[in-house]
């Protein structure tokens, strides 16, 4: 087989495009669609902090590289990148070691929180007083939460994401089944601005996660390959398998999923109450209920863990 837009024999294929490329033309390909989706959702932004969430694996690698690039060669912004480490003994530090010798291999300051520190647990502490709890649930709710206090203390204007197609697209389908309308609003990319919310974009949103695999495999970039050992009973492994056999059976399936997404947010924006946003009482940070989700957990397992009562 041939790339489409050269001689060269082909690396990859792409059903959805009915297309074959090269290596070099892939890369293009991928470099391209995340250009367009940084100025898409994040306009006529040109002075800054961009902070980007770096967990060590392939898409959040690949997220640094791109923006970086992007963005790297204006001296009025400024790229900063930001790991959680939740407390996962034999899978974060893996993990952070790749990010660490990214950040240091393009020159980009690295700053980690500990789950540990800023919130008094860890997701293995965590485990251990919720056996019941899928732990995915609150791990995810504190990793966004820290994330986003890093980037708010670093002044940053927008947080990358390293969420690829396939990421999106399990997401979009698990919230629709589960009618979770709110959440389906709340979604990377923000379209609108929350105070005390560092808006969230997600420029590999068109980029299936085998090419972000391929294409941090071609250009060489540390990652770490590892699984997390509480991954096993989350529930986006079943939509994983749904959505990859939607994809095969129905070519583009994900990016169809990504625009129903995108027509239903502008109408859900649209009906959304217009009163000023709530905040959680025991952290601060918006939230559309009293207590936050991350501060629900915390006090379900201080609960747990000591008797005492919630914040
Ligand atoms: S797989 Fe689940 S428990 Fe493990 S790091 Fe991710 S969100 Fe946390
Ligand atoms: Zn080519
Ligand atoms: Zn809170």
């Amino acid at each position: 087989m041939r790339c489409a837009s050269c001689d060269a024999p082909a690396l990859i294929d792409q059903p959805y495009r009915g297309t074959h490329l090269c290596g070099p033309h892939f890369s293009r390909s991928v470099e391209e669609r995340v250009r367009r989706e940084i100025h898409r959702q994040l306009p006529r932004f040109s002075a800054g902090t961009v902070a980007v969430a770096l967990s060590g694996g392939k898409d959040s690698s690949v997220a640094l590289v791109l923006a970086h690039r992007y963005f790297g060669r204006r001296p009025t912004v400024r790229v900063v990148a930001v790991s959680v480490d939740e407390g996962i003994a034999g899978y974060r530090e893996g993990t952070l070691r790749a990010a660490r010798e990214l950040t240091e291999r393009l020159g980009v300051p690295h700053v980690v929180v500990s789950a540990g520190d800023e919130l008094g647990t860890t997701t293995d502490l965590a485990v251990a007083e919720l056996p019941d709890t899928v732990p995915c649930s609150f791990c995810g709710v504190w990793r966004r939460q820290l994330l986003n206090r890093a980037a708010r203390r670093e002044g940053a204007d927008a947080l990358v994401l390293g969420f690829n197609l396939d990421d999106l697209a399990q997401t979009i389908l698990m919230n629709l089944v589960r009618g979770d309308l709110e959440h389906l609003a709340r979604m990377a990319p923000h379209r609108v601005r929350q105070p005390g919310l560092v808006p969230r974009i997600a420029p590999l949103a068109l980029v299936p996660e085998r090419e972000v695999y391929l294409y941090a495999r071609l250009h060489g970039l540390p990652f770490d390959h590892g699984e997390c050992p509480h991954a096993a009973g989350a529930s986006r492994n079943l939509f994983r398998s749904v959505v990859w056999e939607l994809e095969e059976a129905l070519p583009g399936t994900r990016q169809s999923l990504l625009r129903t997404h995108e027509r239903l947010v502008e109408r859900l924006l649209r009906d959304e109450d217009a009163g000023a946003p709530a905040r959680c009482r025991a952290c601060g940070d918006p939230s559309t209920h009293e207590l936050c989700r991350a501060c629900e957990y915390l006090s379900t397992v201080r609960v747990a863990a000591t008797g005492l009562g919630a914040p």
